[in-house]
């Protein structure tokens, strides 16, 4: 048995329905095979059982391991492209990137380089764009089991528009796509979701191909991208002759395993129709806000019944940090507001977003997403080094909703001291 001591921040019950962040400073986490088995204040924890062995993580924050449920795994490589619009980025920047994945020692480096990224980060599940190459995405299966993450992927899925060597063939798709979902989903905590790249680069058949593939394996997920950029979704409406939602729900694709990425563009009846199929969406902010893609009406998508969790969508996206997402997040809503179909954000929502709403987003939420008594150990650390303003800020917070506000404010990477999933401690730079 381990006790793990510090002060542990969560949001066990939804904010945006009334839910409040709950903060207890100097408290303890037993935790038993991963698993959270009692919660109390510390002292009154080791008075009980003073034979545990005690993990002292009372500098700094912990919180619940963050969610990213929209990020690319080829693209870690192409982060910073700035200055341009998706279709020219994906041109110059993403795709060609993308293609080198074809050599299977330049994807194995890329996944070692990506997995390594989200632990930093203190990410410890994520629903990953994979590879459109079968052997790419086995090396990011093979390096998630390794490091011990918890990720949901598959293989990346076009038959037009992009450059010829991303291209497959419907049959190729689906046997590719069953070969490595047999191989991988349900694996340790690996999980296999079908994924075509957007309904702009595949075809309708190629759509159904991969709604029958969904199907054909019990629990598999699907994950695309949706209304990023008014072009785009000027152009598929030209190709399908209708709505982009309607491009996934005609082949089946939606769902409550499904995630669609940014949605930043919606119409009312697609809201009405991601709400009803219980499909929810994954904001990119810092991705819509470099590429200026647009703003995200998260309102209107609380409105509709929409669930939306936080991406960080690298390369589009400008690092692997969910407290940046969360902070261009509550930027973009201050500015939007109401009026805008905007929704202001405290902290609290921050970090539900970050973290609970993920889990939810991925069916998880029975498991992870907050720091509860049955839930798996999956947590960060947040320590900044000595004396950085971030530090500075915590020892000066007035109360820990205080300190998670300056977290939101001031953290990235470097701050995260630790991370663990269901229990065990992420192994970083190996
Ligand atoms: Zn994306």
């Amino acid at each position: 048995m381990t006790i793990y001591r510090g002060t542990f921040l969560d949001t066990p019950d939804n904010p945006f329905t009334g839910g409040r962040l709950r903060a207890e400073a100097d408290h303890g986490l037993r935790v038993l095979q991963g698993f959270i088995v009692e919660r109390a204040p510390y002292q009154e924890l080791v008075r009980t059982h003073p034979e545990d062995e005690v993990v002292d993580l009372s500098e700094g924050l912990v919180l619940p391991g963050f969610v990213d449920t929209h990020v690319h795994f080829p693209q870690v490589r192409a982060i910073g492209g700035l200055g341009m619009p998706l279709l020219d980025w994906l041109e110059k920047c993403a795709l060609p990137e993308e293609a080198r994945l074809a050599d299977d020692a330049y994807a194995a480096s890329v996944a070692a380089d990506f997995v390594d990224g989200l632990a930093r980060a203190g990410t410890t599940t994520a629903l990953v764009f994979g590879s459109h190459f079968p052997g790419a995405v086995d090396a990011l299966f093979t390096e998630a089991a390794r490091v011990g993450l918890r990720v949901t992927s598959g293989l990346v899925l076009s038959d037009r528009i992009l450059r010829e060597d991303l291209l497959t063939t419907t049959d190729r798709a689906f046997n590719e796509g069953l070969d490595l979902a047999k191989r991988w989903h349900g694996v340790g905590r690996n999980r296999y979701a079908v994924t075509p790249r957007f309904s702009l680069s595949c075809t309708a058949p190629l759509l159904e191909s991969a709604g029958a593939l969904q199907a054909e394996i019990d629990g598999l997920w699907f994950t695309s991208h949706i209304n990023e950029n008014q072009e785009e979704v000027d152009v598929v409406r030209q190709l399908f002759g209708c709505d982009y939602a309607t491009s996934y729900d005609n082949a089946g694709l939606l769902g409550r395993r499904s995630v669609l990425a940014h949605n930043v563009h919606p119409t009312v009846g697609e809201l009405r129709m991601l709400g009803a199929s219980g499909t929810a969406v994954a904001h990119c902010p810092t991705s819509n806000a470099a590429l200026g893609s647009g703003s995200f009406p998260l309102g209107l998508h609380l409105q509709h019944g929409v669930r939306v969790a936080l991406g960080s969508d690298v390369g589009a996206g400008t690092g692997f940090s969910l407290f940046k997402e969360g902070l261009q997040a509550y930027f973009m809503q201050q500015l939007m507001g109401k009026e805008r179909g905007g929704h202001r954000l405290e902290v609290r929502h921050l970090l539900h977003l970050a973290t609970s709403a993920g889990a939810e987003a991925l069916g998880m939420d029975d498991c992870i997403g907050d720091l509860s008594v049955g839930k798996e150990f999956d947590a960060l650390w947040l320590r900044p080094p000595f004396g950085c303003t971030l530090d500075v800020a915590l020892r000066h917070a007035d109360t820990p909703e205080d300190a998670l506000a300056k977290a939101f404010a001031l953290a990235g990477p470097a701050d995260v001291g630790g991370t663990w999933v269901g229990g065990d401690r992420v192994p970083t730079g190996t």
